[in-house]
């Protein structure tokens, strides 16, 4: 018999790489549906399936047995998770959350009804209305978007035509934004239980460039902490009102003048919560299972004053190395660092491509960035061979 119930999991990427460390501390069987052969998670999680999520038999095939299934992603259709509902499979985060994760128009427009501050935001179908709406702006295809892709800065009705073909195209609609005038990017991630449990991670500081993280520091510096718990309050109230269960990630601006704005939603690990692996005392990897399995939460209090991540991008230098060149920057990298904590994807090297990160963490901030940094850059291929 197993120790505990399988908890079945959509989607191999590397967040369901990592939620299998603590799956395998907490002896809770993992059920895998990878996309394909060999991805970041089939590599790790032994029972699996390879199929696609689109499909529904492929859902049931996969969540046979399971009294509960979780996600790497948001992209099964919402129809399907209401069909696994109506078979008896608990789905968590469920179709009525996720439809905010999955929908920036919907998210908008339900963050608006909740009083949650975002950016001034319509959807708009014409180069009329974009300049109705004023310039510049961010448009932003409503559905299918990710790191950056998606997302346009316009200053001009010229500018305007490409995101309109783009949503034209491929069906969904456009939403256009108020450019923000930030100070910095934050992240507020919390987990949250079917039986109502919350725990709120401190708020970090996020570096993104082209849309995509690059840096995270927990907790962001010299953040007030009266704004600071604004977030975590916001966080906690999005996660309840939109009834989420496992980790929320709310991306926020902090504008110039000192308030935080909603950005985005993401209602699984998040990216800018992979510090929480090395310096938090429970990882949002283990507080996503033990929340989706309505478990007791594990303790979101960081473990060091100062924890940095920095993630590790393929490199044009590199376009379709085999995932051993990473391993072959080890013995420097962990030579030069004894604290340094490496966390790879088994994912080849593409330009761009987010295939690890590392996290440090310590006393001082500054020592902790540079740490971070030159071993991501180490292993991106940036550095020589100078063993600076
Ligand atoms: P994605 O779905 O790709 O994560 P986001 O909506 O998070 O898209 O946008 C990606 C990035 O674009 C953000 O991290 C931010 O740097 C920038 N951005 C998005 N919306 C705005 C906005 N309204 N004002 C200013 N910058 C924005």
């Amino acid at each position: 018999m197993p120790l505990a119930p399988t908890l079945a999991v959509i989607g191999g990427g590397q967040l369901a790489r990592m939620m299998a460390q603590p799956a395998i501390a907490l002896g809770l069987p993992l059920r895998l549906l990878a996309e394909a052969d060999g991805v970041s998670a089939a590599q790790v999680i032994p029972d699996q399936l390879v199929g696609d999520y689109r499909d529904l038999d492929t859902l049931r095939e996969v969540t046979a047995g399971c009294a509960v299934v979780t996600f790497d992603h948001e992209h099964v259709p919402t129809e399907h998770l209401r069909a696994l509902e109506a078979d008896g499979v608990a789905c968590r985060p469920g179709p009525e959350a996720l439809v905010h994760a999955q929908d920036k128009g919907v998210m908008r427009e339900v963050l608006g009804a909740m009083g949650v501050p975002c950016p001034r935001n319509a959807i708009v179908g014409s180069p009329e209305e974009v300049e109705a709406f004023g310039f510049p702006c961010v448009l932003k295809t409503t559905r299918g978007g990710y790191d950056g892709k998606g997302v346009w800065v316009v200053r001009s009705a010229a500018e305007v035509t490409e995101p309109l073909a783009v949503a034209a195209r491929t069906g969904v609609r456009l939403l256009a934004e108020e450019l923000v005038d930030f100070r910095r990017e934050l992240s507020a991630l919390v987990a949250r239980s079917p039986s109502g449990q919350a725990a709120a991670y401190p708020v970090v500081a996020t570096l993104q460039v082209d849309g995509i993280c690059r840096e995270v520091i927990a907790p962001a510096p010299n953040l007030d902490p009266t704004l600071a718990a604004r977030a975590q309050e916001l966080a906690l109230q999005v996660a309840g009102e939109l009834g989420v269960i496992g980790i929320l990630a709310v991306e926020l601006f902090e504008t110039t003048d000192g308030r935080v704005l909603v950005n985005e939603l993401a209602m699984r690990p998040h990216n800018t919560g992979h510090w929480t692996q090395d310096g938090a005392v429970t990882s949002q990897f283990e507080n996503h299972l033990r929340a989706v399995m309505d478990l007791p939460l594990g303790s979101p209090a960081p473990r060091a004053r100062w924890s940095v991540m920095v993630n590790i991008l393929g490199a044009e230098h590199t376009d379709g190395a085999e995932v051993g060149r990473l391993y072959d920057g080890y013995p420097h990298a962990l030579a030069r660092d004894p604290r340094l904590r490496v966390h790879l994807y088994g994912k080849e090297l593409r330009p761009g491509r987010k295939v690890g990160h590392v996290n440090t963490y310590g006393d001082d901030l500054e020592d902790c960035l540079a740490r971070a940094r030159h071993a991501a850059a180490w292993f991106r291929g940036d550095l020589g061979n100078e063993s600076e």
